[in-house]
């Protein structure tokens, strides 16, 4: 055991005056009155943030305690795939594969999972939330791209210990390029996008561009490769991706035989705005056919020529794959369809599910909808497009297809009791209402701005459950946990903060919101919000 090098009360901040030095844990353990003490500051301070919290898009109407309380003194395990219970039989599969047809239908995907129907959808429940969703459809898409085994190819999964992996090419000729995937994400893409990206080693549009086209930037020739692809109106805009200049890049490396990798959002972080699924998957499938990456063979052997294969020694696969990052919005935007169907609301964003057959893969949070006391969620696909997992299970008696070794299963617990208890038509009135406070917090923010004659840079993206405004002060900061960004708007640089109106949001809540926002010094003058941007 080693002693301290230096004094922990000091090393770190207390939480709004809570002393850390109530939580330190001696070896002895705290005793009873310690631990009351400490566990009743560290409830109640919770208790207030949950209430207070309004900057993140995760509800905070919960209520699972009293049926599920009694599962924590069980283990629930869902290692392996969902659709094989595996040697750890206490695991919560059953449910999970419930939840799954759920959002499977829901999505519009064909269900049930069927592993001998290449049509059916895949998936499994996140131990981590729509960020490893992200993870895990990227890497899908990654090997889908590069050429390796699929899972439903019907060979050999594994001929000689780990299968044929195709050589990533370099830009000598239109074919040594076509396992080598490019991606191309919008500027108000999660960073979960780029944090998968690197860890997966996969290339962005401006690593290749920057490596061996330097000087041919199509979007703005003479300047530098952008690192995303640009958003309508650029930072100011509303926040989807410019469907235009997509098309200008995907165009550049199809036509050098580079596939394509989209991520498209729906439900954008920081403005909650709906890329146009359909029309940007449409002009990716569009530019990719054009160049032979719509429907291409891919051969077991990558090296012997076509010839010389033995027949059924390919599959067919798109030369693109596009991953909707729905964290939000993928659990939000089908019930605010049905409201809209209901005549509840007006409008609902355009369509991004398994409709599209150009869309390969989903995520979404369980958390944020649904609402869940830790990160929660779901990726799907179709399982013909499932790939070969890096290696076998025995161990375990189900095939490694997920990400995580060990899997929550008291997630698909909670999805399931979430969704056993509540309707459609039920869930269609709150993506209603959500909706209506959003238009109401807009209303009232836009109020309080000519009230106090400041410019407050009040937006809100079309259907977006998001209202972004001028950062205020520090304790409003930590008061409503209110999440801000710096975006450079015309060279300058400002700092906003958002809202989100979820389930937990009422009217009391916005309403004491801009009762603090009016108080002389929510927005400090001379605060460095907007700046002149330096360099
Ligand atoms: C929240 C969010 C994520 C990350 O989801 P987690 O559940 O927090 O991992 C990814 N993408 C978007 C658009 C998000 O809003």
């Amino acid at each position: 055991m080693t002693p301290p090098s230096s004094d922990p009360r000091q090393a770190y901040v207390s939480v709004q005056g809570t002393p850390y030095g109530q939580f330190q844990l001696p070896a002895s353990g705290l005793t009873e009155d310690q631990y009351a003490a400490a566990e009743d500051l560290f409830r109640s301070w919770l208790e207030q943030q949950c209430k207070a919290s309004v900057g993140f898009q995760v509800s905070g109407d919960l209520d699972y305690q009293e049926r599920l309380g009694p599962y924590l003194g069980l283990t629930l395990n869902n290692v392996g795939d969902p659709y094989q219970t595996g040697a750890y039989t206490h695991n919560s599969k059953i449910l999970e594969r419930a939840v799954l047809d759920y959002f499977a239908s829901l999505w519009n995907a064909k269900w049930p999972h069927r592993r001998d129907d290449p049509d059916s959808y895949w998936g499994y429940s996140l131990t981590m939330g729509a960020s490893e969703g992200n993870l895990y459809g990227l890497w899908n898409a990654r090997e889908y791209l590069s050429g390796h085994l699929m899972l439903h190819s019907g060979q050999d999964p594994r001929p000689s210990g780990g299968g044929r992996y195709a050589p990533a090419g370099g830009p000598a000729g239109p074919g040594s390029n076509s396992f080598h995937p490019v991606i191309f994400y919008s500027q108000d893409t999660h960073y979960s996008l780029t944090k998968a990206t690197r860890i997966l080693g996969i290339d962005t549009f401006q690593d290749v561009g920057r490596r061996w086209f330097p000087d041919e930037n199509p979007l703005d020739p003479g300047t530098p490769w952008p690192a995303e692809v640009p958003s309508v109106g650029g930072a100011d805009g509303d926040g989807t991706i410019d469907v235009d200049r997509l098309a200008v890049l995907v165009e550049f490396f199809a036509s050098r035989g580079f596939p394509v990798l989209v991520n498209l959002n729906y439900g954008s972080t920081f403005k909650g705005s709906y890329d146009d699924v359909e029309a940007a998957s449409r002009t990716v499938h569009e530019i990719c056919a054009k160049h032979g990456l719509d429907e291409r063979p891919v051969y077991f052997d990558h090296h012997a020529r076509e010839d010389q294969v033995q027949p059924g020694n390919f599959d067919l696969r798109t030369g693109y794959w596009v991953h909707v990052d729905g964290a939000l919005g993928a659990g939000y935007v089908p019930y605010l369809e049905m409201a809209r169907r209901a005549g509840l609301v007006a409008a609902a964003p355009p369509v991004f599910d398994f409709r599209l057959s150009t869309v390969h893969s989903i995520t979404a949070s369980g958390h944020k909808w649904m609402g869940a006391p830790w990160p929660c969620g779901v990726f799907m696909t179709r399982t013909g497009l499932q790939m070969v997992p890096p290696r076998e299970s025995e161990y375990i008696g189900s095939a490694d297809t997920t990400l995580a070794g060990s899997r929550n299963g008291f997630s698909p617990l909670l999805m399931w009791d979430y969704l056993a208890r509540h309707s459609y038509d039920e869930q269609a009135r709150w993506a209603a209402e959500c909706d209506r406070m959003a238009a109401y917090a807009e209303s009232c923010l836009r109020a309080l701005e000519k009230e106090l004659g400041l410019d407050l840079w009040v937006a809100r993206s079309p259907f977006s459950l998001t209202v972004r405004f001028r950062r205020p002060a520090a304790w409003l900061v930590q008061k409503y946990s209110l999440s801000y960004e710096t975006i450079h708007v015309r060279g300058r640089r400002r700092t906003y903060a958002h809202l989100f109106t979820m389930r937990h949001v009422t009217p009391d809540v916005v309403d004491g919101l801009v009762r603090d926002l009016r108080r002389p010094g929510a927005f400090p003058v001379g605060d460095p919000v907007e700046q002149e941007q330096v360099g």
